[in-house]
C-alpha cells in the first residue's frame, strides 16, 4: 500500500510502498483513510526541523490530521463498526507511571514529555492507504460530515483553549454572570484572531459561534479566500499590511481576548501590548527558530501585571475537545457551508503528495486525498 514518508537522514520525503498492516490485538479497528490534512508541522517536518521516526524506523509516516473510514474491527471492540467515519487523537499517553495526566487519560497536559504522537513523534502517522490503531483513540464523526472531517483536528487546537478559558472567564469578575452559558460566553466582548490559516479561521468560527465581536488580524490583502471566509462568518477583517500593530487597540478597542495562530514570536509580542484591561492571551503558534529582538520585559510585565492580564500556552488536544470539536463542525457547516468547503479548496491525490506538500495552497486548506 501507498504512504508518504519523510527520511530524515537523507533529507527525503518521497511516496514508499508499505506492507498492509493487520489487527493484531483485539482493541484495535483498520482504518482506509480518505482524506489527510496537511498543516504547517507536517510542512516542518517535510523541512525536516521537525518530526522523530519510531525507534526500529529510518523514516517517518506522516500525517496526523486524519479522517478514516473503519473497515475491520478487532473482537473486543463494540462502539464501532465498520463503515463508521472516525477521527483520531494524534497524542498518545507515555509509559511513566508518575504521569498524573497521562494516566487520567489527558495525555495532551502529559508531564514528561515522552508521549508519542502519530505522524510526528515516535509514530507512524496516517498518511498511508491503511491504518491499524486502538479502537479507544477514535472519535465517531457523522456521515454527513465526510466532506470537512478532516478540520476536526485543527478545530480541536481552539475547542481546547476556549474550554480552558471559559472556565477562567467565569471567575473574573468582569465576566462573571452565571447566565451566560459556555454557547454565549463572548457576548459582548472582543475577541483578535492572529492569522487567517485554518487554525485561525476554524478558531474564529468557534468564536463567533460562541457569539464574541471576532476580529481577524493577517497579512493578506484583497482579495484572498481567507478574508471571503472571515466576511462569511460575520468577523471583521484588518490586514497588517495597512493597520500596523501598534493601532489595533484604537481601532478595535479594549481586547478580552487574543487567539493567536500564527506561530511568529514578534507579532504575538506586538500584539501583546494591544490587550485590554482583564484580557486573555491565548498562544496556540509554535515559533521555530527566528531572529532575536529586542524586548522591555518591565514594561510589558507592569501592563499585564496592572491589567490583570493572563497568558496561556496551549497544545495538542483531548478527546473531550475532539468531541466538541466534531459537534461545533457540524453547528459551522449548517451555519457557514460555503465557508467550511472554500477552507477546503486544494484537494491533491496521493501521488503527487511528495511533490506538493510544501506548496502554499490555491484554497486554503491542502488535503491528501486518496480517491480522486
Ligand atoms: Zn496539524
Ligand atoms: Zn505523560
Amino acid at each position: 500500500m501507498k504512504a508518504i514518508a519523510v527520511f530524515p537522514a537523507s533529507r527525503e520525503v518521497k511516496l514508499i510502498e508499505q506492507v498492509e498492516p493487520v489487527i493484531t490485538q483485539p482493541d484495535q479497528v483498520k482504518l482506509r483513510m480518505p482524506d489527510v490534512g496537511i498543516c504547517g508541522t507536517d510542512k516542518e517536518i517535510c523541512t525536516f526541523v521537525y518530526g522523530t521516526p519510531p525507534a526500529d524506523s529510518d523514516y517517518l509516516v506522516i500525517g496526523h490530521e486524519a479522517l478514516g473510514e473503519v473497515v475491520e474491527i478487532g473482537a473486543a471492540v463494540t462502539h464501532l463498526a465498520p463503515g463508521d467515519l472516525v477521527v483520531p487523537t494524534v497524542r498518545r499517553p507515555c509509559p511513566h507511571t508518575g504521569c498524573r495526566s497521562c494516566r487520567a487519560g489527558h495525555q495532551d497536559f502529559c508531564e514528561t514529555g515522552d508521549f508519542t504522537e502519530r505522524g510526528i513523534k515516535g509514530t507512524h502517522g496516517y498518511l498511508a492507504e491503511f491504518v491499524v490503531d486502538g479502537a479507544q483513540y477514535m472519535n465517531l464523526v457523522p456521515p454527513h460530515l465526510r466532506e470537512i472531517a478532516v478540520l476536526v483536528e485543527p478545530l480541536t487546537i481552539a475547542e481546547k483553549a476556549e474550554h480552558q478559558l471559559y472556565g477562567l472567564m467565569q471567575r473574573r469578575p468582569p465576566w462573571t454572570d452565571p447566565a451566560v452559558s459556555e454557547r454565549t460566553q463572548g457576548h459582548g466582548r472582543k475577541a483578535l484572531v492572529l492569522g487567517a490559516g485554518p487554525v485561525g479561521l476554524l478558531g474564529a468560527m468557534a468564536l463567533r459561534t460562541a457569539e464574541f465581536e471576532t476580529f481577524v488580524y493577517s497579512r493578506e490583502q484583497e482579495p484572498d479566500p481567507r478574508i471571503a471566509v472571515t466576511r462569511e462568518i460575520g468577523a471583521t477583517y484588518l490586514s497588517s499590511q495597512t493597520l500596523p500593530t501598534d493601532q489595533l487597540e484604537t481601532r478595535i478597542g479594549p481586547i478580552d481576548l487574543v487567539y493567536e495562530a500564527v506561530g511568529h514570536s514578534l507579532l504575538a509580542l506586538e500584539v501583546l501590548h494591544a490587550l485590554g484591561p482583564n484580557g486573555i492571551y491565548v498562544l496556540t503558534g509554535v515559533p521555530g527558530l527566528q531572529t532575536l529582538i529586542e524586548a522591555d520585559p518591565a514594561a510589558l510585565f507592569r501592563e499585564m501585571v496592572l491589567k490583570n492580564q493572563m497568558v496561556l500556552g496551549t497544545v495538542n488536544a483531548g478527546p473531550q475537545a475532539f468531541e466538541a470539536a466534531i459537534s461545533d463542525l457540524a453547528i459551522f457547516y449548517q451555519r457557514w457551508p460555503h465557508a467550511m468547503l472554500a477552507l477546503m479548496a486544494n484537494r491533491i491525490p496521493i501521488e503527487q503528495a511528495a511533490e506538493r506538500i510544501l506548496e502554499r495552497p490555491a484554497g486554503i486548506k491542502s488535503v491528501i486525498s486518496f480517491q480522486l
